[in-house]
Order: structure tokens, then sequence, then C-alpha cells
């Protein structure tokens, strides 16, 4: 049984797939969990649908594109909840393209919501964290970002740019007993990639190359994720764990 003693956590990205998995596994660990997504709909469905299920939960509507639109938010939360103890960062896009075709905005929008959405968060919640002496942070990356991936030049740039973050505030936060982890997931059956899990071709030359022969579900990735937050996993930090079905080994 993992432990949380009364934590707060906030997960970006709560409103669909991976990150509504993750904001439900921890309120059923009795985590309190601020769901934050872009859509008013989708983290408010999220946290009443943790609410109707007996947990703790509220909805906030970020674009985590948008520095200044973060700082706004946190000011706010940290004045309802001057400690949140667990930062999931987990909202993100994808603009896929080949290199020469891809657009300067679809480089910067992915870069944003990804990448730079973590400094701007991590920045505002981790501090009364670190003054806390006790915290987690995990960071969903990809396993793009981990062998890289034609078409993803933005997205992988995005998430092994997640990875040197998650190495470097581990060295940073480690004495503050705040630990920094990453998550980087294959395939997992989300919006995200319904057009390649519903495409028969797509989907069988994808399995090919991975050695489970099988999409991902959000739970595996959630339950990861959730012992990450946990007090148990307090001896590790700065790691990167693959979720993938054997893809990246
Ligand atoms: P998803 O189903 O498309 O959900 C993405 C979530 O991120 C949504 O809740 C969305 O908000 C939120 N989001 C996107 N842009 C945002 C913005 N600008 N501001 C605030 N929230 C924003 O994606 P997913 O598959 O669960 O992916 C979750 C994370 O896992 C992402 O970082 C993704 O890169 C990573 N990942 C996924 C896979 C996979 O196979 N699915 C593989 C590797 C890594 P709304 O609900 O309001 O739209």
């Amino acid at each position: 049984m993992l432990t949380f003693k009364n934590r707060t956590a906030l997960v970006t990205g709560a409103g669909r797939g991976i990150g509504k998995a993750i904001a439900e596994t921890l309120a059923q660990h009795g985590v309190t969990v601020i769901c934050v997504s872009k859509s008013a709909e989708s983290c408010g469905a999220a946290a009443a649908g943790i609410v109707a299920a007996g947990g703790k939960a509220k909805a906030l509507a970020v674009d985590v594109a948008d520095g200044g639109a973060i700082a706004r938010a946190a000011e706010e939360l940290l004045k309802e909840f001057p400690l949140i103890d667990i930062l999931v960062n987990n909202a993100g896009l994808t603009r896929d393209g080949l290199l020469f075709r891809m657009s300067e905005s679809d480089w910067n929008d992915v870069l944003a919501t990804n990448l730079t959405s973590c400094f701007h968060w991590t920045k505002l919640i981790g501090r009364p964290m670190t003054r806390a002496r006790w915290g987690r942070i995990v960071n969903i990356a990809s396993v793009s970002g981990v062998m890289g991936n034609a078409g993803q030049a933005n997205y992988s740039a995005a998430k092994a740019g997640m990875i040197g973050l998650t190495k470097t505030l581990a060295r940073e936060f480690a004495g503050r007993s705040v630990t920094v982890n990453a998550v980087a997931p294959g395939f997992i059956k989300t919006d995200m990639t319904t057009e390649f899990v519903n495409n028969p071709e797509a989907s069988a030359k994808i399995l090919e190359v991975v050695p489970l022969r099988r999409f991902g579900e959000s739970a595996d990735v959630a339950h990861l994720a959730t012992y990450l937050c946990s007090e148990q996993a307090g001896y590790i930090t700065g790691q990167v764990f693959n979720v993938d079905g054997g893809m990246a080994m």
C-alpha cells in the first residue's frame, strides 16, 4: 500500500488521457488533486468525476503555453493551497511534420506547451515545496525524447528538454528532499494517438517495434507516476522510466 500524508497535487493536462488517469489514481490514494487543463469543461469534468467517486479535487483552466497565465493562476492557487506537495507536469500536444515542412509556430507551440510550461510551474510551485523540505515532481516526457522520432523534431526536442530539466532539478532540489523524475511513455491509447490506434495499417507498423505487441493504457503510466509521488519513492530522483512495452530498451 502506497503512503501519502495528507498531500496536495497539481496535475497539468488532467482533463483527458494520461493526466486524468494520474489525477484519478492520486485521488484514490487520498491526495487532494488540482486538475489543470486548457478547457474548463475538461478539467471540470475530471475534477467532478473524482469528487463523485469520494475524492478531493479542484478544477483550474489554464493555458500552460502562456507563462503569464500560469503566474496568475499560481498566485491565486497558493492563497488557497499554500503548499502543493506534488507537481505532475503532464500537459502536452503534438504538431507533427518533417523538419523542412515544420512552421516556426508549430515549433514554438510544442516547446511552450510541453517544455516551457514545466519551467514556469516548477518555479512557482517548487519554491514552497523546497521550503517545506518534501516534494515530488514528475515530468511526463516521451520515448520520442529518448530515441528521437522522424516527424517530431519539435516534440522530441521538447521531451528531451524535459529529461534534461528533470536531471538538473533533481540535483538542485535533492538537498531539500524534493525528488524530480521523468516518465517516458511509448504509444498509449489516448486522444493524442487515436489516429494511429484506429488505423489498422499504421497500428500494425507501430506494434512491430513494440516487443509487448500492444498499445499501453493511461493506467499503465498512472500507476508508475503515482508510485513516484508516494512516500515510498523518496530515494529515487533524477531518473527516466520508460513505459513503452519495451520499445526503447
Ligand atoms: P491528450 O489525451 O491529448 O490530453 C492532453 C491534455 O493536455 C488535455 O487535458 C489538454 O487539455 C492538456 N493540454 C494540452 N495543451 C494544453 C495547454 N496549452 N494548456 C493546458 N492544458 C493543455 O494527451 P495524452 O496522450 O494524455 O498525453 C499526456 C502527456 O503524455 C503529454 O505530455 C504527452 O506528450 C505525453 N505522452 C503521450 C503519449 C501517448 O502515446 N498518448 C506518449 C508519450 C508521451 P484539454 O483537455 O483542455 O484539451
